[in-house]
């Protein structure tokens, strides 16, 4: 809605509060609640501001303004506040400058759209993001597993872990693999998932389906795909609406992208496509039907996974999910057929719904920054003409050893994806839509968490090396 429709609606409605919102680095979603009345054109055209150096990786203490400025085009009723409270989402600026904060996530993406113009390869990209997540209830970590336990085999000193089930009456419980996808009373969460669709259908947001999944308490909700910065602010609003209704139940989400071991972790695929002129530029009469610009760009996803997965998947936990056999990627392959390679072309007969999806990221992604590199890193492709090789159309899980030789991999820890990303950046520099001093940032920020994981003592060690 425009500034006007904002602000109509604000006296219309009798409005109390004006949430704004922002995304830090980490991907959070942060907000100040302003006083409806202070709310005015004055208002919304001159931003508001606030003190950035309290969020982690932000402004130092001695230059710490910042200027949230209300993009009132994404406006929303909030449906859980007991005031009755419209949030905006906010892009960042210098006070000083009016140019956007160059750490601001929301900044990021949106130069990256106004960078695919500016290159004239298409004119709009289109993210679909699939968010999978996890219900637990909140009083114990899972409904169905227990404990995990480790065993030292006392005799060669091997070790075996060992999941242990809940006991008792199993009637009507989803096992760890029985969820996807048996009706009712079987799919216990269906009436949560049902209010979390609603929620999100009654603040605008373009919903098609829900459905459980294939780990025990895991389920997906489906969005329309959307352009990128826009698709973003759908998947904060996304993860605000689950976390909440979650809640409301005496549950509690997790976008963690493995939160069980031995089952499925949680994937953000996301779906992409680039238009130019009102015409889609990935469809053609290459492999799949793919045209040769959705070729390179896949060259250019799969030459720099390495280095996205530093944004794609963002925690020390996203390693535990890129492992063989669940329906994740290792390799760094695409085909239109299996889901076990990093680039899947989805089967569509219509031109229009030609769309290259990248299976490695996952829901702890910051999406704005997940959505910008991967466009950055496809547009690479195009521009250098970069061959993605062979699509490889087997299971890639299956192959024998000397043919998985020599396929490159995504990659197996954060501290590798940090390496990677040090080396790996310019691609992400083209048209200044990250900077350097951003990119250095984020490393520094994330080889923190990368640091205190490596060096905190690990329950499954105890197992393994408490007697020896
Ligand atoms: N959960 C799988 C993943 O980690 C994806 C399952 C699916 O294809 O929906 O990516
Ligand atoms: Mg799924
Ligand atoms: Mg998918």
């Amino acid at each position: 809605m425009s500034a006007a429709d904002l602000l109509k609606k604000i006296k219309d409605d009798d409005i109390e509060y004006v949430d704004i919102r922002f995304t830090d680095t980490r991907g959070r979603l942060q907000h100040v609640t302003i006083v409806s009345d202070l709310v005015d054109e004055d208002f919304i055209e001159e931003g508001f501001m606030f003190d950035g150096s309290s969020i982690a990786g932000w402004k130092s203490i001695e230059a710490s303004d910042m200027k949230l400025m209300m993009d009132t085009d994404s406006a929303y009723v909030d449906p859980f506040y007991a005031e009755k409270t419209i949030c905006v989402h906010c892009s960042i600026v210098e006070p000083d400058t009016g140019e956007s904060y160059e750490r601001d996530p929301r900044g990021t993406a949106e130069k990256a759209e106004a960078y695919l113009k500016a290159s004239g390869i298409g004119d709009t990209a289109y993210m679909g993001p699939e968010a999978e997540f996890f219900l637990f209830d909140n009083v114990r970590y899972s409904n169905t597993i227990n404990k995990v336990s480790y065993e030292v085999d006392a005799q060669d000193g091997s070790w075996n872990t060992d999941t242990e089930y809940e006991m008792g009456n199993m009637g009507h419980r989803p096992g760890l693999k029985g969820g996807y996808f048996p009706t009712n009373p079987t799919d216990d969460a269906h009436d949560i998932r049902a209010e979390m669709l609603s929620t999100m259908k009654r603040l605008g947001m373009k919903v098609d389906k829900h459905h459980h999944e294939v780990a025990s308490c895991q389920h997906e909700l489906g969005l329309l795909f959307g352009t990128l910065t826009k698709q973003a602010d759908e998947i904060q609003k996304y993860k605000y609406v689950i976390h909440n209704v979650a809640q409301a139940y005496g549950k509690s989400a997790t976008f963690m992208p493995k939160p069980i071991y031995g089952d499925n972790g949680s994937g953000m695929h996301v779906n992409m496509s680039i238009w130019k002129d009102g015409k889609p530029l990935f469809a053609g009469d290459k492999y799949a039907d793919l045209s040769q610009e959705a070729l390179w760009f896949i060259g250019g996803i799969l030459k720099h996974a390495k280095s996205l997965n530093a944004f794609t998947n963002p925690t020390t936990n996203s390693y535990k999910r890129l492992v063989p056999g669940f329906e994740a990627p290792v390799l760094r392959a695409y085909s239109a057929r299996n889901r076990s390679g990093c680039v899947r072309i989805p089967w569509t007969e219509s031109p229009k719904a030609k769309r290259v999806e990248a299976r490695f990221p996952d829901p702890a992604a910051n999406p704005y920054l997940a959505f910008a590199a991967l466009l950055m890193a496809g547009l690479d492709g195009i521009k250098n003409k970069i061959d993605p090789g062979e699509a490889m159309d087997k299971n890639l899980y299956d192959l024998p050893a000397e043919e998985l030789e020599g396929i490159p991999t995504v990659c197996g820890s954060l501290r590798e994806a940090m390496t990677e990303l040090q080396s790996d950046m310019d691609y992400l520099l083209a048209g200044d839509v990250f900077t350097r001093d951003q990119v250095q940032g984020y490393i520094d920020l994330k080889m923190e968490e990368v640091l205190k994981y490596e060096t905190t003592p690990h329950p499954v060690e105890f197992g393994m090396y408490y007697s020896c």
